[in-house]
């Protein structure tokens, strides 16, 4: 029986995107969203497996559920996502009042198995691999169903991965990788650019990889193709893509970077570590060499390119030496900013099977410092370097810390804060007036383009 439904997100934006698929099913199905629990007939809790303490979250948020299901027995509570794919049974021995637990391949199922959980009791569906011969298979959509559309947009392109990073449990929880066809996604591309949503933001694990699954009968659209495609849509300004694999950073997706207008100048391109005995142990499949290598080429070919990276401190056996030559790759890389994680370990992977090698605690926050140090440094001095500037801003909505000034973003990805207001969505040129190491000040010169999207569904992101 439709009613309000509330769904809370937990973990990355491939989630997210999840989510918003599940809002459209429910709203499809006639619910419609709250904010308010205690208003809620169904709850979704959509988990996340990678970030430290995701299960002791969830069984939290069960916990204060639990307590609202005595008072409302009638609510149905159903907990999807990553935790869920790898936990299975477990989520519903531990929290016998979840009524459905589904995986992260059968996402399109959600309401079939809310309606079958109503008349017939809990159910859990999880799904080994998406099934893409399924007729009900669908490929996350950035479109949804209600006509609502947010200035920049996420579009999966690609579904799981094949590789095999030590660290890291997405292939476990999101199975093999799975292209989504080249015509569908540009049809959704096409659609999102009609209703105003100027910047879209390619989404795949692997994300550069894109397309080598796909029937080759004509032609194999790999991701260099799928960018100059992208770019040509009328009414895209914007794209970026998220995350590529330095292994597979081929010379004509640089080349389609450097030759599509659109296409932003920023490459997030992680290197985890800078030993080649810690990247060998990761499984990463490149050397520091080889990955500065590939950096150099981006940089020599796509003007005024900023370079962002992920790193892992204290990957188990990491020795002195290791982290020494992970400071001396940052520091040759100059990172524009780096997302710099301590090394957890996630249950399910290799990594967490080396317990016998772990780093010791203390170590890992001396090198955080260091390496956070580094970063820092060249961060600082490649925004220094953009102050007198006047660049192109894609305005985010008012700044989180002072509504009297606006936040918006560079090409480069670099968020720019100047006083006054400008409405969300609009395009604006600022000059840069000064510089800190994870923001740009600047004062308005102009707004060039206005918005003209409109709002998205909201889906709560914990
Ligand atoms: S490339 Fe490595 S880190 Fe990225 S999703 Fe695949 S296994 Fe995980």
């Amino acid at each position: 029986m439709p009613g309000h439904y509330l769904i809370r997100t937990f973990g990355c934006q491939m989630n997210e995107h999840d989510s918003q698929r599940l809002a459209s099913q429910l709203e499809a199905d006639g619910y419609e969203w709250t904010d308010d629990v205690e208003q809620a007939d169904v709850v979704v809790l959509n988990t996340c497996c990678i970030r430290e303490n995701a299960d002791n979250r969830l069984y939290g948020h069960l916990g204060h559920l639990k307590a609202v299901k005595a008072r409302r027995p009638e609510m149905q509570i159903a907990v999807a996502g990553c935790l869920a794919q790898k936990d299975r049974e477990l989520v519903r021995e531990r929290a016998p009042q979840v009524d459905v637990v589904l995986g992260t391949h059968n996402v399109g199922r959600a309401v079939e198995l809310l309606h079958h959980a109503a008349s017939a009791g809990p159910i859990t569906e999880i799904w080994d691999q998406a099934r893409v011969d399924d007729e009900d298979f669908e490929f996350p959509s950035a479109l949804p169903v209600r006509s609502d559309l947010s200035h920049s947009a996420w579009v999966t392109i690609q579904i799981g991965c094949d590789n095999r990073c030590a660290f890291c449990i997405v292939p476990a929880v999101r199975g093999r990788e799975i292209s989504r066809p080249f015509a569908d996604i540009l049809e959704d591309i096409k659609s999102l650019a009609a209703a105003g949503t100027t910047e879209v933001t390619l989404l795949g694990q692997n994300v550069n990889s894109y397309g080598r699954d796909l029937d080759s009968r004509q032609f194999r659209p790999l991701f260099a193709r799928l960018l100059r495609a992208v770019g040509a849509i009328d009414g895209v300004r914007r794209v970026r893509f998220t995350s590529p694999h330095p292994k597979d950073l081929r010379a004509d997706t640089i080349e389609a970077m450097a030759s599509t207008p659109a296409v932003c100048n920023h490459l997030h391109l992680p290197l985890q570590a800078g030993s080649d005995r810690t990247l060998k142990a990761m499984h990463r499949g490149y050397t520091a060499e080889r990955y500065l290598a590939t950096l150099a080429a981006a940089r020599a070919a796509i003007g005024d390119l900023a370079v962002t990276t992920d790193l892992i401190v204290g990957f188990p056996g990491e020795t002195d030496d290791d982290f020494e030559r992970t400071l001396e790759v940052v520091a040759e890389a100059e990172y524009d900013s780096a997302y710099t994680f301590v090394f957890s370990p996630r249950p399910g992977t290799e990594a967490a099977t080396m317990a016998d090698q772990f780093v010791p605690a203390d170590t890992i926050a001396e090198r955080f410092e260091r390496l956070r140090v580094v970063v820092e440094r060249s961060a600082l001095a490649k925004h220094r370097a953009r102050v007198g500037r006047v660049e192109e801003a894609l305005v985010e909505g008012p700044s989180k810390k002072d509504p009297a000034v606006t936040t918006a973003r560079t090409s480069q990805n670099k968020l720019v804060h100047f006083a006054g207001r400008v409405p969300t969505g609009a395009y604006a040129t600022v000059r840069v007036t000064d510089a800190a190491p994870h923001h740009l000040r600047g004062e308005l010169v102009e707004v060039t383009a206005a918005p003209h999207h409109r709002t998205r569904i909201p889906v709560v992101a914990v």
